[in-house]
């Protein structure tokens, strides 16, 4: 497989730190409002990624924290602890907000197929790890105290910038605002570790520490969770593109101070979804959510169809026309997909299998090319493979993309069947008769009754699922 590597800036194969194994992190929700849409592509793709690598047969170990404390509303380190307005804004305890915001996102999380990380820490839990880490890089000459803050400093370091030529509206997050620079710094890159009482005294949360009453930074809580969980190598590391810079820059520079060797080898940013008018916001314009979505009648599982249609390295503009278009294309496709259910169980001809999935895993092969992968369902449609062997071929298509399309096709099938029900009796005896005349090959009379029926308000047709009637 090979995917693009933003520290390289190239496509490169996958080779993880250990064969057979993957250790994958991802950066978890700032557990503060509900996510957005835009925040649930990245983990959309994030998990078609992770499902990717399961069924090439790697066996994956993926962690994710919670944001629960200490991301300013600046990247930058400045502004007020996100968690601290949430609970301010409604009223509650930031550990309330949390509890509450983190339900929400594992309900969306589970509306869209998106699987649960093997581990979810989040950063409140992991204190005494972060005081761990920290008290080692003050050892090590990479930090120091500056007006009660512990602050990494950048200068110690022979690269900091990882990926940082990037078009200035990706790094731009990082000083957006038009916030002070915070005068403790040495350098204008280093960024906080540890904040103390000194600043932001009305902090909720706060923790002993050898340096004072604080919090810590939001960086050092990715850095410290990962190694906690997955050790000193890591395989990919996941997040939106804003990430890459301050958070995944800082994340790198402290955890390759601490460690004293290279951390992580892939990194996988997943490009923005934007609105019509730019980037999309919990503060302005509509506030995208997935209950959103499904009060206008959207199934979630469109929206997910929606994001797979576009690459994950491409911005993707989301409009409600966009939207109906996938609808549109899903229905059509899952109606296909209600042909082959017939085929569930039956004998899969091996070699049809690996001829059909082979344009799927070159899709997905090449960069996590999810439009290519859907193309090769509907080649699976259309191809002559018999409906078991295309049974099997969707269904393993789909526990990668998770569109749910076996599911949706057995509703359906289902929901035909329940509509049948209210067929008035008249109805169901004429189509008997004709059946019955189909049988004796009279097909004059055949002719006739549906005719009749016709002429009641009613269709008879045959499909590969057999007989079907519904209202004309
Ligand atoms: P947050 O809850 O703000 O920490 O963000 C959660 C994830 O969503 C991070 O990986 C962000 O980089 C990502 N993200 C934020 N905005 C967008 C967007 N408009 N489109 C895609 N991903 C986003
Ligand atoms: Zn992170």
């Amino acid at each position: 497989m090979y995917i693009y590597n933003s520290a390289s800036r190239k496509k490169e194969e996958f080779i993880p730190h250990t064969e057979g194994k993957v250790a994958m992190y991802t950066c978890g929700p700032t557990v503060y409002h509900y996510a957005h849409i835009g925040n649930l592509r990245s983990y959309i793709m994030e998990d078609v990624l992770e499902k990717y690598l399961r069924f090439l047969g790697y066996d994956v170990k993926r962690v994710m924290n919670i944001t629960d404390v200490g991301h300013l509303t600046s990247d930058g380190d400045t502004g007020d602890d996100k968690m601290l307005k949430g609970a301010r804004r409604e009223h509650k305890t930031v550990m309330e907000i949390a509890k509450f915001y983190t339900d929400a996102f594992f309900d969306d999380c589970q509306k869209l197929n998106i699987k649960t990380p093997d581990v979810v820490e989040p950063a409140t839990h992991c204190i005494s790890e972060f005081i761990k880490v920290i008290s080692s890089l003050i050892e090590k000459g990479y930090a120091y105290e500056a007006g009660g803050n512990i602050y990494f400093d950048t200068s110690k370091l022979e690269k900091y910038y990882i990926f940082n030529d990037f078009a200035e509206e990706d790094l731009e997050v990082g000083v957006r605002e038009g916030v002070e620079e915070d005068t403790n710094k040495r350098n204008k890159a280093d960024f906080v570790l540890w904040f103390t009482k000194s600043k932001f005294d009305d902090q909720e949360l706060k923790w002993d520490s050898p340096w004072g009453v604080g919090y810590p930074g939001w960086h050092i809580e990715c850095s410290c969770i990962s190694m906690k969980h997955l050790g000193e190598y890591l395989d990919i590391h996941c997040g939106g593109i804003d990430n890459q810079f301050p958070h995944h820059t800082n994340e790198i520079a402290q955890s390759e101070a601490y460690l004293g060797h290279p951390w992580c080898r892939y990194w996988f940013h997943i490009h923005h979804l934007n609105t019509d008018s730019g980037k999309m916001s919990k503060s302005s314009g509509e506030f995208l959510t997935v209950s959103l979505l499904e009060s206008k009648g959207y199934d979630p599982l469109v929206y997910r169809f929606f994001c797979l249609q576009s690459h994950y390295r491409k911005n993707l503009v989301f409009s409600y026309d966009n939207l109906d278009n996938a609808a549109g294309a899903y229905q059509k496709l899952v109606a296909k997909v209600a042909c082959v259910l017939d085929g569930k169980g039956g004998n899969v001809d091996k070699a049809k299998y690996d001829e059909l999935i082979k344009g799927f895993r070159d899709a997905l092969d090449g960069d996590i090319n999810t439009a290519q992968a859907i193309t090769a369902v509907y080649d699976v449609l259309k191809s002559d493979a018999d409906n078991a062997t295309k049974y099997k071929l969707i269904e393993d298509m789909d526990y990668v993309l998770s569109v749910g399309l076996i599911a949706a096709a057995e509703k359906s099938v289902k929901s035909k069947e329940n509509a049948a029900s209210d067929i008035p009796d008249e109805i169901n005896e004429l189509v008997k008769q004709r059946a019955e005349a189909r049988k004796a090959k009279d097909f004059a009379k055949a002719d006739e009754i549906r005719a009749k029926i016709t002429e009641k308000g009613w269709i008879v047709e045959e499909t590969r699922q057999g007989t079907v009637i519904r209202k004309a």
